[in-house]
């Protein structure tokens, strides 16, 4: 098998190619990444506390949320390739060597699932988005995080295992367009040393790293799990991987064996992270709109609730519990029926559930890309502001009323968004039919559909409803 010779291949574009080719391109990428974190960092602490004023909440909140999304919309995984974190890991263990291997228990997404329920729950608990101090001591944990994690543990424990935001990016990535692919498989067919996976030594030392994701090329299926940070590609002796592109979701609509990860149908706990991934999405948009508040008072009244955190409690137990259980299970359950599938409904659940990524990650782009595109250019002023508190005043006054585009503008881009989201959930979901025994696919496809398009309903209800304007002045 090869990849078809007309298939664009990002590693083979002028300049571009070579720039990420170059041994040190990561680190070239991760560099201003660790510089405005550390300034983001700084100015948390010791900034201004208003939110819209500060870099640590404009920019965490604002811009780099919605860079992420459109990024991974466009190409792929690049943020985890200029992951500044994974810089000052390396720097680390230039000083102290890993000894442990992550416990086999752990070796799920249920931990690091987990944990992306934690940051969104601490989001709307602690309202992160207004609080400079709470957003600096975030981005603190996570340094602290990864260099506890991957101090101790071998390869990229932190990666696979633990980092919330890589999750995030790893099942918003299964629709990105981009993937870290062999160019001919004929070439691993005679290939004998595997540097892609091994690495490459030189005697004892090692001189090139293979994947430390456990993804071994010749069988890697999709993105899951890939950090773009092309250690295989500078691995590989034959220069046989490349960026290769793909239509977007189609990994989704096979259910193939991954190295590294295995058969998505038989991972419950990476269909609980993509289930996280698509009702957060609606939880995060939800907490946005006026209503969460009429909802918030009647649960605080109703069961005389003194506290904020079991009133939050009771709407997360509701979006990422009941609801995704009643309706995933009520459609696998009818599929079952109607399609005359012999798979129990539960592992129909899991197999079907993966569909609703695509959906999930238009909600995601509709949400982060309003922020993003209607505060655009709220980063100026702040930058102004913050250079101008350290005394260098090149960047002339802060010019606090610039923001970004205007919500007419921005309003039919989130439709936009949502619609290609619910298309890419019905190709994905409808393709899943067909794959089922017999000839009963509209059958089986139907009460997934009424899923998708009751889901869609909902968020462009939510999309239309007036936004909370968190991080940006016209808020305060
Ligand atoms: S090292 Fe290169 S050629 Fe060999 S198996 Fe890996 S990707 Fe294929
Ligand atoms: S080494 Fe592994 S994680 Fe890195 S780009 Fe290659 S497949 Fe992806």
């Amino acid at each position: 098998m090869s990849n078809d010779s007309d298939t664009f291949d990002l590693l083979r574009v002028p300049v571009i190619g070579r720039l990420l080719k170059w041994r040190h391109a990561r680190t070239l990428l991760q560099i201003p990444l660790l510089i405005l974190s550390i300034a983001m960092i700084l100015h948390g602490l010791f900034g201004p506390a208003l939110a819209p004023k500060n870099l640590a909440t404009t920019l965490t909140w604002v811009h780099f949320r919605g860079a992420l999304v459109l990024v991974l919309l466009c190409a792929g995984n690049f943020f985890c390739m200029a992951c500044p974190f994974m810089l000052v890991r390396q720097f680390a263990r230039k000083l102290f060597r890993p000894r442990l291997n992550w416990p086999r228990a752990l070796r799920t997404k249920w931990l690091s699932a987990a944990l992306f329920v934690a940051i969104l729950f601490s989001y709307e608990l602690f309202d992160l988005w207004s609080s400079p101090r709470w957003t600096a001591w975030l981005i603190i944990g996570y340094f602290g995080a990864v260099l506890i994690v991957d101090g101790m543990f071998k390869h990229a424990a932190f990666c696979k295992f633990v980092c919330p935001i890589g999750q995030f990016n790893f099942v918003a990535s299964l629709v990105s367009p981009l993937e870290v692919k062999v160019r001919e498989h004929g070439v691993c067919d005679g290939c004998r040393t595997k540097d892609c996976i091994r690495g490459r030594r030189d005697e004892l030392v090692v001189i090139q790293r293979g994947c430390e994701l456990a993804l071994f090329q010749p069988l890697k299926a999709g993105n899951m799990d890939c950090t773009f940070c092309l250690d295989c590609v500078q691995a590989c002796p034959h220069d046989n991987v490349g960026i290769l592109s793909r239509l977007p979701a189609s990994e989704l609509m096979t259910d193939p064996k991954r190295s590294g990860i295995g058969i998505f149908s038989r991972r419950r706990d990476i269909a609980a992270l993509a289930m996280v991934f698509v009702f957060g999405a609606m939880l995060n948009a939800f907490g946005m709109i006026g209503p969460v508040y009429a909802v918030e008072r009647w649960i605080r009244a109703f069961f005389h609730f003194d506290h904020e955190a079991p009133v939050l409690g009771l709407i997360f137990g509701f979006f990422l519990v009941a609801e995704p259980v009643l309706l995933v299970g009520l459609a696998a359950w009818v599929s079952r029926l109607w399609g005359g599938s012999q798979t129990p409904v539960i592992p129909l659940a899991v197999r079907y559930s993966y569909g609703l990524v695509p959906l999930g990650f238009g909600v995601w782009l509709a949400h982060y890309g309003f922020h993003f595109l209607t505060g655009l250019f709220t980063v100026i002023p702040v930058t102004q502001s913050a250079a101008a508190s350290l005394g260098w005043t090149w960047f002339g006054e802060p010019r606090w009323r610039l923001t970004g585009l205007p919500a007419t503008f921005v309003q039919p881009l989130e439709l936009g968004f949502l619609v290609m989201g619910l298309a890419g959930s019905l190709v994905v979901m409808h393709q899943l039919a067909l794959r089922e025994p017999g000839n009963r696919t509209s059958r089986a496809f139907a009460p997934w559909a009424a899923v998708c398009i009751v889901l869609f309903c909902a968020a462009l209800w939510m999309m239309f409803q007036p936004m909370e304007m968190r991080g940006m002045l016209a808020a305060g």
